[in-house]
């Protein structure tokens, strides 16, 4: 029996924890994973970050080192969050996998000090807890999403979500299909021509952004928006003001962190020789159809910086009088792709294998309690949900876009720690 358990031991739990134990709450973190370092374990070995160390601002360990402007490869990310959980010495549990949450019977209520219909049972791989809350920590990177393409492609093509690449190295032979152009998608691809492997593309929706806007890392005036923009009346969006629900999955910029931190195009991987194509439609028998719509598409990911995010930073800079330079409209790149077939016969275009970096869904199956709204996202305030005592931390758009990342995942941790606290 323990007051709080968080499940997931990943930057969202760590970053709970340290605001519990400030508040003296009794918590436990369970985590299913033998080691720490959440999902940074599963990226692919040429990861690096595409945050900037400056954007480490966990509570109790903001990044102080000499290289602010550096990104970190993964492993030392990994080892990161390992100092971090010993550093704010985290009551971590590893190797428990939560599988169920639900409300705990009358009889926790008449032990704990809590009111009937009140506090939860959380099974796990390694026994049962009660808990007065329950935080869901526990990730939006977990799940590999899949098309339905996938179960149509040949026997002999080997498929792999990007959840599970590594390296080149994997891979048979051959040309490789990556599908998707999210940040996933675009930093493999890379990783594979460097490989000197010959790379198909699928071009999604995300869009395009400059690594350096105005004479900065463009995360850099994202901080600055997200942390000072209020005091100016410049606000970056936030979780209500989306357009729709289905907006809080909507994918990341493509950008990279690697060799020191660079912007990914997509004319410029075509230009490199990748073979793109448009959003995959289907697929029958070996042969992959594709939109017809690819110099659509490729314009579109051109535009999307400065549709919406450019001028919030602009309006940003210019409210706070900073003396930024100007950044010159970049002239039109009217690289075409040489053909945009809506068909890819794999056989005959010697592919080989094919990388989904299709995203990932919510994962709350072992949720026993009536919480999740259509798109599988626990509904909620600030991540206090409506279930009293059943609270969550670190999902995309939990209160902004970036609440999932090293930068502001804190803040909303301490939000909720803070409403446990009250409990
Ligand atoms: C390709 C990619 C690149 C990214 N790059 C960046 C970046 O540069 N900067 C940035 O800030 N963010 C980045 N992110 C987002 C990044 O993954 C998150 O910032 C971070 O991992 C989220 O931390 P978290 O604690 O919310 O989730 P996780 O790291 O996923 O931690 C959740 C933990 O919960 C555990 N868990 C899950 N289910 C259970 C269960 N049933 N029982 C027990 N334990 C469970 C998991 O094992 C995991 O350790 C990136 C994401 C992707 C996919």
């Amino acid at each position: 029996m323990v007051d709080t358990v968080v499940i997931g031991a990943g930057q969202a739990g760590l970053a709970t924890s340290y605001w519990l134990s400030r508040a003296g709450v009794e918590h436990q973190l369970l985590e299913q994973r033998p080691e720490l370092g959440g999902a940074w374990q599963d990226r692919w070995d040429s990861f690096y970050l595409n945050t900037p160390n400056f954007c480490f601002m966990l509570p109790g360990m903001t990044y102080d080192g000499p290289e602010p402007d550096a990104f970190l490869p993964r492993d030392a990310v990994i080892e990161l969050f390992r100092n971090y959980a010993r550093r704010i010495a985290a009551p971590v549990q590893l190797g428990t996998e939560v599988t169920r949450v639900a409300r705990a019977d009358g009889g926790f209520a008449a032990n704990s000090g809590y009111t009937a219909n009140e506090g939860f049972a959380v099974e796990t791989s390694q026994g049962r807890w009660l808990a007065g809350n329950v935080v869901l920590a526990n990730g939006a990177y977990q799940r590999p999403r899949v098309p339905a393409s996938a179960a149509k492609l040949p026997r002999h093509i080997r498929q792999l979500h990007s959840h599970d690449y590594r390296n080149p190295a994997q891979l048979p032979g051959g040309a490789v299909l990556v599908v998707g152009t999210g940040q996933s998608g675009g930093q493999i691809t890379e990783d594979l021509l460097a490989a000197g492997r010959e790379v198909h593309l699928s071009v999604s929706a995300c869009p395009e952004a400059p690594r350096r806007y105005r004479g900065k890392d463009t995360f850099y005036w994202l901080l600055q928006v997200n942390r000072h923009g209020p005091d100016y009346g410049i606000n970056s969006l936030q979780a209500e003001q989306l357009p729709s629900p289905a907006a809080r999955f909507m994918c990341n910029p493509l950008i990279s962190g690697n060799d020191g931190g660079h912007s990914i195009r997509l004319r410029d991987l075509g230009r490199r020789g990748v073979r793109l194509h448009g959003h995959l439609e289907g697929a029958d028998d070996g042969v992959l159809v594709f939109s017809d719509d690819l110099p659509a598409r490729l314009a579109l990911a051109e535009a999307g910086f400065g549709q919406r995010m450019k001028l919030i930073l602009d309006a940003y800079i210019t409210a706070a009088g900073i003396d930024a330079p100007t950044e010159e409209p970049a002239s039109a790149d009217d690289w075409q792709p040489a053909q945009s077939g809506a068909r890819l016969d794999l056989d005959a275009e010697g592919i080989t294998s094919v990388i989904w970096s299709t995203g990932y869904g919510l994962d709350f199956s072992f949720l026993d309690i009536p919480v999740l709204d259509q798109w599988n996202y626990p509904r909620h305030s600030r991540g206090v949900t409506e279930v009293p005592g059943l609270y969550t931390v670190g999902l995309p758009w939990l209160t902004r876009h970036a609440s999932s990342t090293v930068a502001l995942v804190g803040a909303d941790a301490e939000y909720v720690a803070g409403h446990i606290a009250g409990r």
